[in-house]
């Protein structure tokens, strides 16, 4: 029995400093500076050489012929949707960023959720095959926390239907799928999220990647307004253009992330060292061969095992000082923006369940190790007083 008391029972937090979640990691040089300084000296800052610059150095890196940065990953899968011309239903997971659904919703689609795996945390390509019906168009998956989805199944089950399938990989930039091929090379189309908490961020921004030459064209005009230049717009596109200090920013990070994400993948293997053997406690699982990016560590917490459920355990790990999220809880059919499409046929058991018990750790691409190793420490010390933490928070409760 560790001698600490944790701080939820009186203790002394184990952090003065607060540990947030996350925070972006950026390499700051002069090369970056003098760029801003050209960028704002020269009055381009939009549809300037930057842009070109980082789609071009994006599509090298992912492999792909054709990469469109936007603004945002949610306006990048808004005109996705848009540019597939998709009416109809669209098969997806309720356990994910509540940005996936809002693009289908914005399209006009009726969002029909199949459950997940509980151990990838990723939607089971079994349940996507269950939820298709000749009214789909478009299956939609999305790589959780930054581990790949299994793009080989649901591949095959849009080809059969003969429908595209469109992942929202905006955490996953940098990652591979297993074998070793980029993320951004899947599916009809993969659109990344550049926000400052992901591993890859140009502050705010996404990526398009895409080999549809065609989709792609059409992607360029709608981040346009939808005006290929003529002032005559063929469609109701969007503003949804990266500005040039944004690109810089993505061009000059974009050669240093695959050593931020190796970082990464060893501090999560250090979370996983250090939390092994410990009761009622999982990580999220993927294929050995993918790689990750990491964007989130998840776990599960097992109330029967570990001895206390997951929101006690963040209370805990708050009175600590150390920042948790419960991702993705509620999940995207339980909130309101969704309930209306309920029409009682949805089965997410799997959903259900993770959604209470997931939890995401600390994690940024230059933390330091021993950070890790103490937020692993007082997770066990949390667990040791499990029994009298429950007490706790029961009593509290009666006296509320
Ligand atoms: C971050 C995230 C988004 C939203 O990305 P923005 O760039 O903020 O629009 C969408 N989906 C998932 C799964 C995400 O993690």
């Amino acid at each position: 029995m560790s001698s600490k008391r944790p701080a939820i029972l009186g203790g002394a937090p184990a952090l003065i400093d607060p540990v947030p979640l996350t925070r972006p990691t950026q390499t700051v040089n002069t090369a970056l500076l003098s760029t801003f300084s050209d960028i704002v000296k020269s009055g381009n800052l939009t549809k300037g050489d930057e842009l070109a610059a980082l789609e071009r150095a994006v599509c090298e890196f992912l492999g792909v012929q054709n990469a469109i940065a936007v603004s945002s990953c949610t306006s990048g899968l808004m005109l996705t949707l848009c540019c597939l011309g998709l009416r109809g239903e669209i098969v997806l997971p309720s356990f994910t960023f509540m940005a996936t659904g809002h693009a289908a919703l914005w399209n006009g689609l009726t969002p029909v959720f199949a459950d997940i795996d509980p151990d990838t945390f990723a939607v089971d390509p079994d349940r996507v095959a269950e939820a298709l019906t000749p009214r789909t168009a478009a299956v939609f998956g999305a790589h959780t926390f930054g581990a790949p989805c299994d793009v080989g199944a649901l591949a095959k089950l849009a080809a059969e239907g003969a429908v595209p399938l469109v992942l929202d990989a905006a955490p996953a930039f940098g990652g591979t799928y297993p074998g070793g091929a980029m993320i951004g090379t899947g599916g009809t189309v993969e659109v990344f999220s550049l926000s400052p908490t992901k591993p890859f961020t140009t502050g705010e921004g996404g990526i398009i990647a895409t080999d549809d030459a065609a989709l792609a064209r059409e992607l360029r005009i709608g981040r346009e307004y939808g005006n290929a230049g003529g002032y005559d717009s063929a469609f109701a596109g969007l503003n949804a253009r990266m500005p040039e200090l944004s690109a810089a920013l993505g061009r000059h990070n974009l050669p240093h992330l695959p050593e931020l994400l190796e970082r990464r993948g060893h501090l999560a293997d250090r979370y996983r060292a250090g939390l092994a053997d410990l009761a009622g406690v999982r990580f999220q699982r993927f294929d050995p061969s993918a790689r990750p990016t990491y964007k989130d560590v998840g776990l599960r917490v097992s109330p029967e095992e570990f001895g206390i459920d997951r929101d006690t355990l963040a209370s805990a790990l708050r009175a600590e000082h150390i920042a948790t999220r419960n991702y993705y809880d509620p999940p995207l059919h339980r909130q309101k923006a969704y309930r209306r499409f309920d029409t009682g046929s949805w089965s997410l058991p799997h959903t259900e369940e993770l959604s209470r018990t997931a939890i995401t750790v600390p994690l940024w691409s230059d933390m330091p190790e021993h950070l890790v190793d103490q937020i692993c420490d007082v997770i066990r010390v949390i667990h040791e007083h499990a029994p009298e933490i429950a007490d706790r928070i029961h009593l509290n409760e009666a006296l509320a």
